[in-house]
C-alpha cells in the first residue's frame, strides 16, 4: 500500500483521470477519487470501497464476496 485510496486498485492512474482496468473506460478524476468511487458503485457494485458503509450485522449476503473477479462487468459504456 502506498497510502493511496483503494479505488486505485481498480483504475490505472493518470494525471487527471483514471482508466478502469475492467472496461478501460476513462473516468475524470479532477484530482480526487469521487468520480472513481461513483463509477465503481454504478458499474461494479460488488466492489467494496472503504467509503461504503458496511452493512450492519445480519442481512449481509455473502454472495457479494463470491464474485469479486473481473470479466463480469456489463459494458454499456462508450
Ligand atoms: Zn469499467
Amino acid at each position: 500500500m502506498s497510502g493511496k485510496s483503494d479505488v486505485w486498485n481498480h483504475f490505472i492512474k493518470k494525471d487527471l483521470e483514471g482508466t478502469c482496468i475492467y472496461s478501460l473506460q476513462e473516468v475524470k478524476t479532477k484530482r480526487n477519487t469521487t468520480n472513481l468511487r461513483n463509477y465503481l458503485l454504478r458499474r461494479r457494485p460488488r466492489i467494496k470501497t472503504v467509503s461504503q458503509k458496511k452493512k450492519s450485522k445480519s442481512g449481509g449476503s455473502k454472495r457479494d464476496d463470491a464474485r469479486n473477479g473481473d470479466g463480469n462487468e456489463q459494458v454499456s459504456e462508450t
